[in-house]
Formats: structure tokens, sequence, C-alpha cells
């Protein structure tokens, strides 16, 4: 049996009574086993993500079907039959820590590829698009998802005014409203990495691409009156699925594609192709065959791996690089950010987040520094040096990113159609899932302000008029209102 010790290694040997002047007497500040366990409880809690807090998650594998090298020469894609660990978390976007899983909302699908050429994480949504295409305006986008400062409660009112005030929403808020806004459990759900990325190959070519995870455990979702019953049993349905399948041995499957676009088609497509509100028809774009990923290991400790795992996709490796998607672009900074404020300066030497592969940098110090700089090579300190310390490698270099245009605060919404996508979208739903659409808009617009609803249904008419006619009838209020 092994003893108990203080953190600072000294066996202990009474773990049940605190050290008193006599048995009726007050606690001894001397009694210091006592003050550390409180201390350390007082501490058990790091800042809570501000978007994308409650979240379920596993490790896995990918294995590489297809040959992607003509595309790309990352070490991931480098042979058929390639094997890469991960870890997968999956979130909703505006709950805190202790949301219910099965409510309605975005969820987050984030990949860390423990690749040998180091991390890639693709930071990713269970939707190809989102809310905004400028990423000035993702604090005010979450502000409206969270708690009004008066109240404390989260404001429909807040958030159909910024919806109606950025029809770029229309998009996402459709898919949101559908019946994929509320899938029954992460198994059962695509992701998406959203955002155009890039490809480069050997011969220094670049492609942009898109990435897909189709579900192969089928699409399954809860409608609303489904979800308050279920929420009324258990606030924790995903993570007793996920869990439950992966500790059964149920692994669940995803397949992973790919939509390739060459640098020549990008300025000839008639939306932006970098814009994060649209999709890449697949007519035009086929989803070309990867690989799959199987989730087959549950965290030993759900706080160690995945509260303080930390994704971000300014994580790439050679042979992936970014595009000028303006959302990506301030993410690249935003969750490098995020780590190091609520975890530490060192998050990504905790284990969860350390790569597989040797890492060779020249940062310092700062708190909760456990590591050495490798090789044993104290003199090594500074870059350049004369002691044998890491070289840069001429072979990793990325082509360039041919870009051109004023520098200047361009509007996002000029040359825009915010209607054609979510129009494609519609004409795909039949009639149950249309209504199902109007009637989950109609319950979130709960008691708004007409003058907000009128705005929104004038989006919904110029997407296509059934659309705006379903939710003013669900609304109750009869045929729409002719609005300029
Ligand atoms: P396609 O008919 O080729 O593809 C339709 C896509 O829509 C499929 O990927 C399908 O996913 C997905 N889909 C089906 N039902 C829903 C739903 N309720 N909510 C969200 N997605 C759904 O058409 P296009 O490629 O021309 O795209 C048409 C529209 O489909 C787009 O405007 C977009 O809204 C949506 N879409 C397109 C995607 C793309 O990358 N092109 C990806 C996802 C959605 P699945 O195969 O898993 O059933």
């Amino acid at each position: 049996m092994k003893t108990m010790t203080t953190s600072g290694g000294a066996p202990i040997a009474d773990n049940q009574n605190s050290i008193t002047a006599g048995p009726r007497g007050p606690v001894m500040l001397q009694d210091y086993q006592l003050i550390e366990k409180l201390a350390h409880q007082n501490r058990e809690r790091i800042p809570e993500r501000v978007v994308h807090a409650k979240g379920w998650g596993a490790y896995g594998t990918l294995t590489v079907t297809e040959d992607l090298t003509d595309y790309t020469c990352a070490e991931i894609f480098s042979e058929i039959g390639k094997q890469t660990p991960l870890l997968t978390r999956f979130s909703t976007v505006a709950g805190e820590l202790g949301a219910a899983d099965a409510e309605r909302d975005v969820r987050g699908f984030a990949i860390k590829f423990y690749t040998g050429q180091g991390n890639w994480d693709l930071v990713g949504n269970n939707t190809p698009v989102f809310f905004i295409r400028d990423p000035l305006k993702f604090p005010d986008f979450i502000r409206t998802q969270k708690r009004h400062p008066r109240t404390n409660l989260r404001s429909p009112e807040a958030m159909w005014d910024f919806w109606s005030l950025s029809p770029e929403s229309l998009h996402q808020v459709t898919i949101l409203m559908s019946d994929r806004g509320l899938p029954q459990s992460p198994m059962q759900m695509n992701g998406y990495g959203s955002h155009t990325f890039s490809f480069w190959n050997k011969k220094g070519e670049r492609f942009w691409v898109k990435f897909h995870f189709k579900t192969r455990q089928g699409h399954a979702h809860y409608t609303n009156a489904q979800s308050a019953e279920i929420i009324g049993q258990s606030r924790e349905t995903y993570q007793e699925a996920l869990f439950g399948a992966i500790e059964r041995g149920d692994f669940p499957k995803w397949t992973m594609y790919v939509q390739i676009m060459s640098e020549a088609k990008a300025g000839k497509t008639p939306y932006n192709p970098f814009d994060l509100t649209k999709v890449w028809p697949h007519a035009d774009y086929p989803l070309i065959k990867v690989g799959e990923m199987e989730l087959n290991r549950n965290p030993d400790n759900y706080f160690a791996e995945i509260e303080q795992a930390a994704f971000s996709p300014s994580n790439v490796v050679p042979g992936l690089g970014f595009s000028p998607d303006k959302v990506l672009q301030a993410r690249l900074f935003a969750y490098a950010d995020a780590h190091r404020y609520r975890i530490g300066t060192h998050y990504e030497a905790l284990p969860v987040n350390a790569p597989k592969c040797p890492v060779h940098h020249y940062h310092k110090d700062g708190s909760m520094r456990f590591f050495q700089n490798g090789d044993n090579n104290p003199d090594a300190y500074y870059e350049p040096n004369s002691f044998g310390g890491p070289n840069q490698d001429e072979a990793y270099r990325e082509p360039p990113l041919a870009l051109s245009g004023d520098v200047e605060r361009h509007n996002h919404r000029d040359g825009n159609d915010d209607y054609v996508q979510p129009r494609a979208l519609f004409e795909l739903f039949d009639t149950g899932q249309r209504e199902r659409l109007f009637s989950n808009i109609a319950a979130a617009m709960e008691g708004v302000s007409d003058e907000i609803v009128q705005r929104q249904l004038v989006h919904f008419g110029k997407i296509h008029p059934d659309y705006a006619e379903g939710v003013s009838t669900a609304l109750g209020l009869g045929a729409v209102r002719k609005c300029a």
C-alpha cells in the first residue's frame, strides 16, 4: 500500500483530524496539511472558456486511405495506411461549464493531430459556415449569446437584434434552427474545418482546401420537445453517450474528406471562397475521400486532458497553411492568447497538448516552467549560437501567399450575397424539416420586439417567400407584412 504524502512528499500520519488546541479547541495555524488542502481546493478551477465552455472529448486515430501527395507534403498524409494519434473535443458554444448538453446550439468539433512534424489543430464546428465573416464582430456576436447584464438571463431580443442587423448570419441561423441544430450526441454529427485552409506540395504548389468529417453513425437529432424532456432527466447526455460508447468498445467513426480549389479558380467563383459564411458547392468542388477517424480511448482525467486541452488553428504543420479568411486570421491570434491566459504560458508543454515529436525552441522562463530546453546544452539559450543549438531549416519554407490589395477597412458586405446559399439549403429541406425550422425559429423568437421580428422576416423572405411565410405563421402573425 502506498503512503499518502503532502505535495512536498512528506508522509501523512492523519488525514481525518485537524490539529486543534484540545478536543474542542480552535484549529492551529501550524496545521499546514489542512491549509494546503483548502488552498488547493480554492485553486481547482481555471477560468472556463468564454465560448465552448462545456465539452466532451476522447482520443483516437486518423487512418489515411487515399493518396493526397499531389496536393500536400504534410507528413500526416504521406502514405496510404498512415495512422496518426489524435484528440477530439466537442462542445456547445454559448452555455457555461455546467450547461445542459442537449441544448440547441452550434457544436465545436476540434481535433488535435499529433503528427510526426508537430501538432496540427483543426478547430472547427459541426456546421460548414459561421454567423459572421469579419472577426471585428465576434465579441459583439458572442455577447448576444451570453447573459444580459441586468437580467443575467439569455436574451432572445439581443440575439435576433444582432442577427437581423447582420444578414451574413442567415446561413448559419438556418442550420442552427434546422434539425441539425440539436444533434443527439457528438457521434451523430458531421465536423467541418469551416475555414478555407491551404495545402502545399513538394513542388511548392498551393491549393485551397476545406475539411469535412462525415459521421458514420448517421445523423440523429432531438426536437425541442424531446430535448426539454431529455434535459429534465439528465444534463450530461453527451458525456454519457460518448464516454459510454468508448468504454463499451463501440468506437465512433467519421470519414474524412477534402474539397480542393486551385489558386487560379479562387479568383473566379461568384462568392468569396475565403468567406466563412459560404460553402463551396459539392457539384463544383466534389468531396475527395482522405481516410477514417476513429475515437477509441477515453481520457483518464477529464480536467487534465479535456479541460486543459488547448486547440489553436495557428497549429499547422509543413504542407498545410492558412488562407486570407479574415475570421481565421483573427483566430490565429485569439486562440493561443486565450490558452496563455486561462492555462498559462507553457500550456503547450502539458502532456495532453505536447507534441509527440521532439520540440526545440528558445522560449524561456515564465510561470510553471517545468521542462528543459533539451539536449543538455545550457549554453545554447539564444539563436544564432556557436554551441550546437537547434537551427532553422530552409527545407520547410512555405510557398509564398500571393496576395495584393489596398490596406483599408473594406466593407465585408460589399458584393456579398447572403441569400443564395441559405436558399440552396432551404430547398433541400422536405416539408417536415421546413415545419420544424419554422417552429424552432418561432420558439426562439418568443418575447422579441415586433420591429426586430419584422426586420428578420424580411431577410427570410429574401431567402424564399415560403421561409418568411412559414415563420410568420408559426409566430401566429399570419401573412407576412410588406416591408421595405
Ligand atoms: P449538396 O446537395 O451537394 O450537399 C448538401 C449538403 O447539405 C450535404 O453535405 C448534406 O450533408 C448537408 N445537409 C443536409 N441536410 C442538412 C441540414 N439540415 N443542415 C445542414 N446541412 C444539411 O449541395 P451543395 O453542396 O450545393 O450545398 C447546398 C447547401 O447545403 C449549402 O448552401 C449548405 O447550406 C448546405 N451544405 C453544404 C455543404 C458543402 O460543403 N457544400 C456542407 C454542408 C451543408 P450530409 O451529406 O452529411 O447529409
